[in-house]
């Protein structure tokens, strides 16, 4: 064996070495952050046990999925998503909707086809029975290419799912929750800003979902006639200054504003959101730091409920 051919097989074992090191690493990498959500989820159920949300009849639920979004609501004898996270462990929302005894969804809003705010939403078709399904009109030229949003449409297809795509305006009943759309009121350049924004009214509690809208989209509900006052504000876009605008958070003028995010390199929420929030003398509240979020009302006022206390 010449010089040269010992280099080669010398090169050959290190390559070999360095691949397979390279392939644990991130097999590991994977378990352990599959663990860290399974971990989350499991929380979740401990802070289930601790809740005695029967003595309620509403009860809106903020995940914690880190920097996305996922809502679900229970009033009465109704069940309603709003969103179904990121797609980082295919069973958590389910699962999640299976510990509250779920087994039929009597509307589900995908606000925004985004992989956090759909990215489990394949799975949640595929498991429960849904009465509505309720997305807004993407323009043509934005309509996305990503994988959760091709997954979440197979579904849809399969189940012979019926879409119902909603505008600005529109109103229904869901036993006794008033539901009106704010938002999309016309086509936007941008996913966010298409996002389905609802507002719910049970008794005297209103809450607002704004999926991710922007300022474009506060602007036209601000200048439209809608009621926007409302007792709970989901913030938009995960507490970016894209969004919640001065005009916006005047005309809603909630008392708690919920913010859902988890760790991100954007640096959300972002500070000046949250201090022009605080200013208007609503309570933020935030599943980064306060964890899952419970908003329990009989209609007569909000009792909030977190997996974590904030000093
Ligand atoms: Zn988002």
């Amino acid at each position: 064996m010449n010089n040269l051919k010992r280099k080669n097989i010398k090169i050959s074992i290190i390559i070999s070495i360095l691949a397979a090191s390279l392939l644990s690493l991130l097999f590991l990498g994977k378990y352990l952050r599959l663990e860290k959500i399974y971990q989350v989820f499991n929380k979740l159920n401990s802070l289930e046990l601790k809740s005695d949300n029967n003595e309620y009849n509403m009860c809106v639920h903020f995940l914690d999925v880190g920097k996305a979004d996922c809502i679900y609501i229970k009033c009465e004898d109704k069940h309603i998503l709003i969103d179904a996270a990121n797609k980082d462990v295919s069973s958590g929302v389910v699962e999640y909707l299976c510990r509250q005894n779920v087994d039929k969804l009597d509307l589900v809003i995908a606000t925004h086809p985004h992989s956090d705010h759909i990215g489990q939403m394949h799975d949640v078709i595929n498991s429960f029975e849904i009465d509505n399904f309720v997305m807004s009109e993407i323009p043509q030229k934005i309509i996305p290419t990503f994988t959760t949003y091709k997954k979440m449409l197979k579904s849809i297809q399969d189940k012979q799912l019926k879409i119902k795509l909603v505008h600005a305006g529109e109103k229904f009943t869901l036993g006794n929750l008033k539901i009106n759309i704010l938002s999309p009121c016309r086509q936007y350049d941008n996913l966010n800003n298409n996002s389905v924004v609802m507002r719910l009214e049970y008794g005297n509690d209103s809450f607002i979902f704004m999926g991710d809208a922007e300022k474009e989209a506060e602007n036209d509900m601000v200048k439209s006639n809608l009621n926007l006052d409302s007792t709970v504000l989901k913030v938009g876009h995960h507490g970016s200054s894209t969004s919640t605008t001065k005009d916006f958070l005047e005309k809603v003028a909630p008392e708690f504003s919920i913010i859902s995010v988890g760790k991100n390199i954007h640096k959300l929420p972002k500070k000046n959101i949250i201090k022009r929030i605080k200013k208007t003398g609503s309570k933020v509240y935030r599943t980064d730091t306060h964890g899952t979020i419970i908003l329990r009302t009989n209609g007569k006022g909000i009792d909030v409920l977190t997996e974590r206390r904030i000093a």
